[in-house]
């Protein structure tokens, strides 16, 4: 018997907001994916994921003692039209453990089978997109990007009806919780004050401790959200991340970047990227994310507005209502300053030497060049780097015309105080500073046309080899060693152009 030291409080604090469940049985399970880092971290057993045992325990055929499965209640605006039931249609939450930092982490299911939530859905998930959570959510995990990560992925050994059948396939999630904007909507959305009250209390309690114990919690609490939604989506901008359904359902209140469907990273740089076939508006575009956030932001607010006000009170919860917009009204700014504390460190510059404004501005003219000539966003960034030291080569290589980009350069030089190009001597210091440009802009990042390769060499060959050695140039992002070179390529424009996420 596997045994995991669980401490289920979500199952055993908050009944009524979930309903305990039980897995699907999979004929033939079979291990495609086992992360030992993560359960390291986790301070699981190694032999977890180990022999044949490992399949039929992350398939969910044989549940590691102490889990408690069960279905979370919660509601969601799905592309601005609100459903007051959604919860977890093919997920289940085995168990909260305490990881070896003393964090309390969820593991739970996605793709086992129908719940009382599963609406007409087959409650089911296939081994390419449950493949792909792993290659995005580890590669987010590399770039020091707060996420949710897969800790093992079992084919079932069962096809799974979708446009054509596909191999079906469980992932197991780790998350530092599943609460989300769209679990305090449910009980907003049925007038249920107790149970609103409850979950803030747990939410404080598990995500915002100290805030837990103020008079004002409830307005700390989407305070301390909109801070983490902030620095989450900055940080998703600066490495041209699109998250592709931003639905408030899939907003987590922990601040991690959650539920890996039609995501993509951007190749040359376009603030309107749209990869999402089911995004006709561009409401989830790249440069849409941050006003996305807001707007789920005040759907949070909404929920949290009786308990803001304390009572029914007209006064009360007319100040309730301003305080809550004063918050919102605030987040702007706030991803703002998470925005260009990125940006300078992307360019090189010392944070707090510089006027904001003016800083901006280089940033945002930089941004304009790439836009212009459509250069791609990771590899423009990447020959910044190389310019601080003096060689433009590489960088000017991704212009058609590098006129502007020359202007552009001078200022930036006499900004970052970086000597000339190609002067030749490169002082220690210009060394450290472009060493440390590399640490902000990665040269690999998931390219669409290599995760649509791994992904198809998984499903269609049981190939997986494309898929690990991805996983594994995924993993240190920041490197350039000549056996990353593959990886940290564009695809070919042809592919790029009609490239699309499901
Ligand atoms: P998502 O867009 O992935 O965040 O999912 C939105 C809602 O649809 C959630 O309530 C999911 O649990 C549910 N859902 C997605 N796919 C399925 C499926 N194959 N079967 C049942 N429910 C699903
Ligand atoms: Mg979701
Ligand atoms: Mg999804």
């Amino acid at each position: 018997m596997t045994v995991i030291a669980f401490d289920n409080t979500y199952a055993r604090q908050l009944e009524g907001f979930h309903v305990p469940w039980k897995p699907a049985t999979a004929p033939a399970p079979r291990l495609l994916y086992a992360n030992e880092a993560l359960a390291a971290e986790l301070g699981l057993d190694p032999a977890l994921l180990q022999g044949p045992q490992a399949a039929a325990t992350w398939v969910g055929n044989q549940l590691p003692d102490g889990a408690e499965p069960i279905a979370q209640a919660y509601a969601g605006h799905q592309f601005g039209g609100f459903s007051p039931q959604l919860g977890d249609g093919r997920a289940l939450l085995l168990g909260e453990v305490i990881d070896r930092q003393g964090r309390r982490r969820d593991i739970a299911f996605k793709g086992s089978g129908r719940t009382p939530f599963s609406r007409g859905g087959d409650g089911k998930a296939a081994v390419g997109p449950m493949l792909r959570e792993v290659l995005i959510g580890e590669a987010m995990h590399a770039l020091g990007i707060p996420t949710t990560r897969a800790l093992a992925v079992v084919a079932t050994g069962e096809r799974v009806m979708r446009e054509l059948p596909l191999p079906g396939a469980v992932l197991t999630r780790v998350a530092a919780s599943h609460l989300r904007v769209g679990t305090f909507q449910f009980y907003a959305a049925r007038g249920d004050l107790a149970r609103l009250r409850q979950l803030a209390d747990y939410t404080l309690h598990r995500h915002d401790p100290a805030l837990a114990a103020r008079p004002d919690a409830p307005l700390a609490l989407l305070q301390a959200v909109a801070e983490r939604q902030a620095r989450l989506i900055a940080q998703w901008i600066n490495v041209g991340f699109i998250h592709g359904v931003m639905n408030t359902d899939n907003m987590a209140l922990s601040g991690e970047t959650i539920d890996y469907g039609p995501c993509a990273f951007m190749e040359a740089y376009n603030p309107a990227a749209v990869f999402s076939s089911i995004d006709h508006g561009g409401r989830y575009a790249y440069a849409n994310q941050p006003h996305i956030a807001r707007w789920n932001l005040a759907r949070f607010a909404e929920t949290l507005l009786p308990l803001i006000a304390g009572s029914e009170e007209e006064a009360e919860t007319q100040r309730a209502v301003e305080q809550a917009m004063a918050v919102i009204d605030g987040f702007p700014a706030l991803y703002e300053a998470a925005l260009l504390a990125g940006q300078r460190a992307k360019l090189g510059l010392v944070a707090g030497s510089g006027d904001d404004a003016e800083d901006r501005q280089l940033a945002a003219d930089w941004l304009a060049l790439l836009q212009a000539q459509a250069v791609d966003f990771t590899l423009g960034w990447r020959r910044l780097a190389d310019a601080a030291e003096g060689r433009d080569d590489m960088l000017q290589a991704l212009f058609t015309d590098t006129a502007p980009l020359q202007a552009w350069l001078q200022r930036w030089r006499q900004r970052a105080d970086l000597p000339a190009a190609a002067d030749g001597v490169v002082s220690e210091a210009t060394t450290q500073r472009a060493a440390a440009m590399r640490r902000a802009s990665p040269f690999v990042i998931p390219r669409n046309h290599r995760v649509e390769e791994a992904l198809t060499a998984a499903m269609m060959e049981n190939d997986l080899q494309p898929f690990e050695r991805l996983l594994a140039a995924l993993q240190q992002p920041f490197s350039e060693t000549p056996e990353l070179q593959p990886y940290g390529e564009p695809a070919p424009a042809a592919v790029t152009a009609g490239y699309q996420t499901f």
